[in-house]
C-alpha cells in the first residue's frame, strides 16, 4: 500500500509538552476511526476496515511522524481519511513532501490545536463546512495568508475576507423527495417545506448538525429573523418522524416511506447512487427562482502556530489546482470550487443549478444566532 500519507495517534512533539497536555492529547487524538469524522455517522460499509490499516500506518511509519522539517506537512483533518487520503498521495507522488494525516472530529481537533498553541505538530486545519472554518478563526487557531494562487482559483465567496481559510470543495444541501409519492412541480423552495400541506411527510436531520446550523444561517440572512423563525416552526409542525443523526439516514427513512421529502448534502446522495444505482429518491434544486440553493464548503487553513507555514499553503494552493479539483468531483461527490472544472457523470446527471451567491463566511457569523433559533422553534 502507498504510504505517503501517514497516519499517526501520537502528537509529533516539537518541543517537551508538559505531561497535562501531553495525556490530553493521547486521549483527543484518534487515528482514522472514520466512525468519528465528517462523513461517519453514514456508516458506508466501504470505511470498514480502515481502522486497522491506519494502525499498520501508524507502525510502519513512526520514524517518519517525528521528522518535523520542511519537507513533511501535517494536517488535522476531520474529513472522512479515505476521501482524502488518495489526493495527498498524489500530492506527495508530485512533490515528494510527506503528509501526515491526524483525524478525528472538527471539536477535539479545534480543543488539541487550542491546547498545543504554539507547539503544535500541525500546520494545516482541514475541515467541513464554513461554519466550522469560522469557529477556527474565532479561537485564533488559523493564521492568515496571503495567495495569488488561492484568489484565482477559488471565487472570494468561498473564502475567509481574512484569508485564515479557503474552501476546496462544495456541497448542496438541497431537497431530496419520493417520486413515487412527490412530482418535482411539487417543490419549490426551503421554506415551501414548512406548508401545513408537507405535514406529516417531512424528514429533517438533528439542528445540533452544523449543515443545518449554516442553512438556518442562510435563510436568517436572506429571509430575516422573523421570516425564519416561522419557517422553522413550520419545518417542526410536518416532521413524519424524529429528528435524524444522519444524513444517510434520512436518506434512507425517504426511500423506504416513512416520509416523502427531506434536507441533504448532495454528496451522501451521490455515495447511496453508487452503492445502489436503482436508490428510489430523487435531487430536487431548491430555491432555484429565488435564492439558488444553498451550498457549503469543504476546507482548509494554516495552522497559527504552524512550524512550516510555507509547506501547508503550497499544498493548500495544490489541492485549488485542476488536477485536485478533477479528483474532488470525481472521488468524493463533491463539486469542485474552482470554475470549469469537469464534474463527474453522476454530478452532471443532476442538471445545472444556481447555487446561493451568499458568502460562505455569513454562515459563521449568524451560527449562535441560528442555533438559538431552532432551540426556541423547537427544532431538536
Ligand atoms: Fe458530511
Amino acid at each position: 500500500m502507498p504510504l505517503n500519507t501517514i497516519c499517526t495517534n501520537l502528537p509529533t512533539a516539537k518541543t517537551v509538552l508538559p505531561a497535562a497536555v501531553f495525556g490530553l492529547m493521547l486521549g483527543l487524538v484518534g487515528c482514522s476511526d472514520s466512525s468519528t469524522t465528517e462523513g461517519s455517522a453514514e456508516t458506508e460499509a466501504a470505511e470498514a476496515g480502515t481502522e486497522q490499516q491506519a494502525a499498520s500506518d501508524v507502525s510502519d511509519n513512526a520514524a517518519a511522524t517525528t521528522t518535523g522539517d520542511d519537507q513533511t506537512v501535517t494536517i488535522y483533518s476531520s474529513r472522512n481519511e479515505q476521501l482524502i487520503k488518495p489526493l495527498l498521495d498524489r500530492y506527495t507522488e508530485q512533490t515528494g513532501v510527506k503528509v501526515e494525516l491526524v483525524t478525528d472530529k472538527e471539536g477535539p481537533l479545534m480543543a488539541r490545536l487550542q491546547a498545543e498553541g504554539q507547539n503544535t505538530p500541525a500546520d494545516m486545519l482541514l475541515t467541513v463546512d464554513a461554519g466550522n472554518l469560522w469557529q477556527a478563526t474565532q479561537q485564533g487557531l488559523l493564521q492568515p495568508v496571503s495567495s495569488s494562487v488561492l484568489e484565482a482559483n477559488v471565487p472570494a465567496k468561498y473564502r475567509d475576507p481574512k484569508g485564515q481559510w479557503t474552501g476546496l470543495s462544495l456541497r448542496a444541501r438541497t431537497i431530496f423527495y419520493d417520486p413515487s409519492k412527490v412530482t418535482a412541480d411539487q417543490l419549490s423552495t426551503y421554506e415551501d417545506l414548512a406548508d401545513p400541506k408537507w405535514k406529516g411527510k417531512l424528514c429533517l436531520r438533528t439542528s445540533k448538525k452544523v449543515y443545518n446550523q449554516s442553512l438556518v444561517a442562510s435563510m436568517m440572512e436572506h429571509l430575516g429573523e422573523e421570516r425564519t423563525e416561522e419557517v422553522i416552526r413550520g419545518w417542526v409542525d410536518n416532521l413524519a418522524t424524529d429528528v435524524f443523526s444522519d444524513d444517510t439516514s434520512m436518506l434512507e427513512a425517504i426511500a423506504a416511506g416513512q416520509c416523502e421529502v427531506g434536507i441533504a448534502n448532495s454528496y451522501y446522495y451521490g455515495r447511496l447512487l453508487d452503492e445502489k444505482p436503482d436508490f428510489p429518491v430523487e435531487i430536487f434544486w431548491a430555491n432555484q427562482g429565488t435564492t439558488g440553493t444553498h451550498v457549503n464548503v469543504s476546507g482548509a487553513g494554516v495552522v497559527a502556530g504552524s512550524d512550516n507555514p510555507d509547506g501547508a499553503l503550497k499544498l493548500i494552493e495544490w489541492l485549488s489546482s485542476d488536477e485536485a479539483q478533477g479528483l474532488y468531483a470525481s472521488s468524493d461527490k463533491e463539486f469542485p470550487v474552482k470554475e470549469g472544472i469537469d464534474e463527474s457523470e453522476m454530478l452532471r446527471s443532476w442538471g445545472e443549478f444556481k447555487k446561493d451567491d451568499i458568502n460562505v463566511q455569513k454562515f459563521g457569523e449568524l451560527q449562535t444566532q441560528a442555533i438559538q433559533m431552532m432551540d426556541k422553534a423547537g427544532y431538536k
